[in-house]
């Protein structure tokens, strides 16, 4: 069956009808999976078997026969494993049908078909009776339905339903129990993540401080986790202002409830500071004695954390509606609020003479409403974009730049997503200034949100707003003026890839008859760059895992690499790489210029060329990123912001995902008289907006 899909490009901004088979969601789903990072991770692997070793030893110690029940079996892995630990038999369900056809596979080759019964449904569809998908309920319960938050893929209602239909009365579980631990922290770095801090300006006439709405200082932001490799935040950018507490535990063998709820714990604050946020991780016991524990604590709590590298649990970082100063030794509870698929944090002072028993009053204050952004920002910038904003250095660069082509005649437009730059350019002299934020997020009403920051600001008559796509601008919008400076970040919501904000160049070309015949574009140009990289870890979730725990998984790994060759070229892919260190193996190369001063040429962009691998290591693939300059000696990078030499670390824009193309064969350099040569071929079609590499080792 074939479907066509409808998208606004990113790069150039049509609108697209694509037509796609079904295949495509699934090739996607399969090639941007988590299934190889978990196969990857030996600590995870190894205490599943642990765990599932003794429950079934324990049940056999009853004389019971062992039938285990595993809840998205994916590979089928922990099945395999209770079969091999001696279970008697197992239903391995899985909702997810080109899994479950995986799964099938995988047991059969390993001979376990006799042992496996795969069953492609969603848990709360299974039957148990003489004609059912279950002859009879199971007394082990396996699963593996968590995400970094725990419950964000549906643990609880999946637990809740399992025992009341799927599992006997006092079953085992594995893991037995999962804890979730939080910890108290004032960070300014995380902090600038949800929420936006004045803005200095050195202006002609002073000072200037463009501040935010009232509106979104009180506002509690989105409901999404914030989930982060933590092991990366150095421990200069944030400081504990209480020690690690257990927040909360589920107990997998007795009935779960799903149903909203929240926990309060107290909290001593070991420092005064500025509480928030609350970093929190959690841990699962394999077994009721908690002598097989899986943690993903992060460096600080356990020194070790790091060797087990893992991508698919990470922590969460949660924002505190408001930031509160705390005190050194002050009484204060901490709640967690609940629903059946994420969690929220606040903050509570007890009060003077406050009797612990009055529970109903607790729960009154204790139960606040999930987050909902009610000044439009958070949903127009996210985590990282909120970041960029707050960057003080990039925005001094744009300072710096626009003072050096604005004149006091200036008619100025700036074509960007949810952009300061109209302000800046305001508070630095332009005569008239124009926006426009084209991103087809319609949505969101995101002029709201200018029209908020300009009231804020006394602005609202200073910058016009023009609710136009640049396509459709008419000189009317511009009161009849020719532009003379034309600025963009550029930043655009719909950008998935480094390159998607090329959109600002044909936003550009589109609105060309409008330009003034001297205009100065800002940025005047971009350029494309390229590095050969090898990861410390993020090699992981795209290699092949052959055999895992001894179970042949090579299906697993076939699939894989068939749906990344789906589309025959294979894609980059966007990660952030200060969450994902590596080492340079080449030099950084500039391979692709884009020309902002002239329109978007018909032909297309293409080079081809070869770097030479300087360092010791292994060739996972190549990192691509976009630096833009602003004017004369001003650039930003969006990638690369350091790199230092002796071996080759790579510090990267922390605000900014990169373009990652994962090599499809791994080659390993030594240093050599004659270093070896990685070839390129890159081609920027500007019909499409799409950039087609390919790489040679
Ligand atoms: N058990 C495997 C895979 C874990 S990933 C392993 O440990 O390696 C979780 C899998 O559970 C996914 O494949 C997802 O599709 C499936 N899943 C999640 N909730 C489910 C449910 N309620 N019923 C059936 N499958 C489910």
């Amino acid at each position: 069956m074939k479907t066509f899909c409808g998208r606004a490009n990113p790069t150039t901004g049509s609108m697209e009808w694509l037509e796609e088979g079904e295949d495509y969601d699934y090739h996607q789903e399969i090639a941007r999976s988590r299934y190889a990072d978990m196969l990857h991770d030996k600590d995870r692997n190894v205490k599943y078997y642990q765990g599932i070793r003794a429950a079934v030893n324990r049940v056999k110690e009853r004389g019971e026969k062992a039938i285990v029940l595993d809840i998205g079996t994916g590979t089928g892995l922990l099945s395999m494993m209770a079969a091999s630990a001696g279970a008697d038999f197992c239903y391995a369900i899985e909702v997810f049908k080109p899994m479950a056809n995986a799964a099938v596979k995988i047991v059969d080759k390993n001979g376990f078909s006799d042992k496996i019964k795969v069953i492609n449904k969603h848990s709360t569809e299974v039957t148990v009776g003489p004609d059912g998908d279950m002859q009879s309920r199971a007394n082990i319960l396996v699963t593996e339905l968590f995400d970094t938050e725990l419950i964000g893929e549906g643990a609880l209602p999946t637990y809740e339903h399992a025992h009341k239909y799927l599992v006997q009365e006092g079953c085992e579980a594995v893991p037995h129990r999962a804890t979730v631990y939080v910890q108290l922290v004032e960070s300014r770095r995380m902090w600038s993540w949800k929420k936006l801090f004045p803005v200095h300006v050195e202006a002609e006439d002073g000072e200037k401080i463009l501040v935010p709405p009232s509106e979104m200082e009180n506002c509690p932001g989105v409901p999404s986790v914030c989930d982060i490799q933590l092991n990366q935040m150095p421990s200069s950018d944030f400081t504990t202002l209480s020690d690690v507490v257990t927040m909360f535990s589920v107990d997998f063998s007795k009935p779960v409830q799903s149903a909203s709820t929240y926990y309060r714990v107290q909290l001593e604050p070991v420092k005064s500071g500025k509480a928030q946020i609350v970093l929190s991780w959690w841990d699962i016991d394999m077994d009721p004695s908690g002598m097989i524990n899986c943690t993903m604590a992060p460096y600080w709590v356990k020194p070790t954390s790091a060797l087990q590298w893992r991508d698919h649990w990470m922590q969460c970082v949660y924002f505190l509606p408001r930031e509160e100063p705390v005190l050194e030794g002050e009484k204060l509870y901490l709640i967690a609020c609940r629903d059946q698929y994420s969690v929220w944090y606040h903050l509570q002072k007890a009060r003077e003479g406050e009797d612990e028993g009055d529970e109903e009053e607790h729960k009154a204050d204790a139960l606040v409403e999930s987050p909902v952004c009610r000044c439009r920002a958070h949903l127009l910038w996210n985590r990282p974009r909120f970041g960029e904003l707050n960057d003080q250095n990039r925005t001094l660069q744009y300072i710096r730049s626009l003072r050096k082509v604005l004149k006091t005649d200036s008619v100025c437009l700036c074509i960007s997503d949810g952009s300061l730059l109209p302000v800046l350019a305001h508070y630095l002299g332009a005569k008239q200034v124009q926006c426009m934020q084209p991103s087809r997020i319609d949505l969101y009403h995101p002029h709201e949100l200018w029209q908020a920051f300009f009231k804020a600001n006394h602005l609202e008559d200073k910058i016009k707003i023009i609710e136009a796509r640049p396509e459709l601008l008419k000189p009317s919008h511009l009161e009849d003026k020719k532009i003379s400076v034309l600025v963009g970040e550029p930043f655009f919501t719909t950008s998935l890839l480094p390159w998607h904000n090329l959109y600002f160049w044909y936003a550009r070309t589109a609105v060309n008859n409008h330009l003034a015949s001297n205009v100065t574009v800002l940025p005047q140009s971009a350029s494309l760059h390229m590095m050969v990289v090898e990861f410390q870890d993020l090699w992981r979730i795209r290699s092949p895992c052959g055999t895992c725990e001894g179970f042949d998984v090579q299906t697993m790994d076939d699939m894989i690499k068939g749906s990344l060759n789906f589309r025959e070229s294979k894609e980059a892919e966007p990660h952030p790489l200060w969450e994902y260190p590596c080492k340079s193996l080449s030099e950084p190369q500039e391979v692709l210029t884009f020309d902002f001063t002239k329109a978007v040429p018909q032909h297309c962009l293409s080079t081809e060329g070869s770097v030479k691998l300087l360092r010791e290591g292994k060739s996972h693939g190549a990192v691509l990123w976009m630096e833009y300059h602003l004017a004369a000696d001003i650039s930003v990078s969006t990638g690369l912001m350091q790199l230092s030499n002796e071996k080759g670390n790579c510090e990267w824009n922390p605000h900014c995902k990169q373009a990652v193309y994962f090599f499809s064969s791994v080659i390993e350099s030594e240093i050599l008289s004659d270093p070896t040569a990685v070839t390129y071929a890159i081609n920027f079609d500007t019909k499409t907006g799409e950039i087609a590499m390919d790489f040679k080792l």
